[in-house]
């Protein structure tokens, strides 16, 4: 049986005397468990899934970790010691949380991983998230359409720089963008000058901007000295801002010999460096459809039905293959960047155009 939030949700919500929200979630308390505020992606997730809960009728408890594993382990603890009735978790070290979450299976409290897949645990229901390979797909088919590397008789120097070896969609994605460049390795089209290909070598612990920054330096100086980085292979915003700042330091310039630099999450930032030059694309994530997809999950848990699924073969934890909802990632660039977020209410044209 399919169920869907407004199947669930016995339509809408209403207004009580006390005017709390009455809906399906009255009386229930959801915990969820986010990675951090640092990067505005995860603000804007906890944002929507708060709202889209409390429109239910729901308490919710948000908690973010900043990166810190051991924070969320205690977050995670004390939400279930608050008898929450479903808890939610975007992991930060997606292996980290095993024994936290068997205290939530047994005390029967449902989980549902959030866009990170949840390893090595049966206590995970259900996974709401983006198509994580095809957002490495994704970024490899628009470097390989705006160079023409199907017919160029060029070949382009390139970097890596992937996503936290503790979070499965940074593996994922690095699958996606090899399987695409890989015939162009192959070929010679792309060369990669460090020869740090292999995902244990470019990956970057936490997603961290610095770690970035300085990796990309240290690459530019020892293997750039003669021959100028023509793409950066950027996993999220987040590092394409460090890899912009390393190309600043060693004096390449927008327009000129700017290297293509690649993200993901459409950060405002990124969205603003696009315009200006400094980044090429990103991937937009509609975090509010994410979101949506989570909620029903949460009803279904709740409801003793089943959610809508469509994915239940790609994501093994080591202990189950977890039934998912993949959501559809989107390529943005300057070209469409208004039709993908503005046209759809992510952003409005001020926040865009700000300086701030
Ligand atoms: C998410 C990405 C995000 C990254 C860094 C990943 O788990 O899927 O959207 O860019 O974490 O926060």
């Amino acid at each position: 049986m399919v169920l869907s939030l407004v199947a669930c949700s016995g339509g809408k919500e209403k207004e009580s005397s006390e005017g709390t929200k009455e809906g399906s979630g009255s009386g229930k308390t959801v915990g969820v468990a986010m990675p951090t505020q640092s990067s505005e992606r995860w603000i804007k997730d906890g944002d929507n899934m708060k709202k889209q809960l409390e429109d239910l009728g729901y308490k919710v408890d948000l908690q973010y970790a900043e990166d810190d594993v051991q924070a969320q382990v205690s977050q995670i603890e004390n939400l279930l010691a608050s008898g929450v009735d479903c808890l939610v978790v975007a992991a930060v070290d997606s292996s980290a949380l095993v024994n936290a979450l068997a205290q939530a299976k047994s005390a029967g409290i449902p989980v549902i991983a959030y866009d990170r897949l949840l390893m090595d645990t049966d206590a995970v229901s259900y996974y709401a998230t983006f198509d994580n390979k095809g957002v490495g797909t994704a970024i490899g088919k628009y470097v390989e359409e705006n160079m023409d590397l199907a017919n160029t008789k060029e070949a382009y120097t390139f970097e890596l720089f992937m996503g936290s070896p503790d979070d499965n969609n940074a593996v994922m994605l690095y699958e996606g963008i090899m399987e695409v460049i890989q015939p162009y390795i192959d070929k010679g089209t792309l060369i990669c000058k460090s020869g740090q290909t292999s995902f244990e070598k470019s990956n970057t612990l936490r997603w961290d901007q610095q770690t970035a920054m300085k990796r990309c330096e240290d690459i530019l100086s020892t293997y750039y000295a003669d021959e100028k980085l023509d793409i950066a292979f950027s996993a999220f915003d987040g590092l394409s801002y460090g890899i912009k700042a390393a190309c600043e330091g060693a004096g390449y310039k927008v327009g000129e010999d700017w290297p293509m630099i690649t993200g993901q999450d459409a950060e405002l930032m990124a969205i603003k460096n696009i315009i200006s030059g400094s980044q090429t694309m990103s991937i937009a994530k509609d975090t509010r459809v994410l979101a949506e997809k989570c909620v029903t999950m949460v009803e279904a848990v709740l409801n003793d039905a089943e959610p809508e699924i469509n994915d239940t073969e790609q994501y093994d934890n080591g202990k189950l293959v977890v039934p998912s909802y993949l959501c559809t990632p989107e390529a943005v660039d300057k070209d469409n960047y208004k039709e993908i977020l503005v046209d759809t209410g992510y952003y409005t044209e001020e926040e865009i155009s700000s300086d701030s």
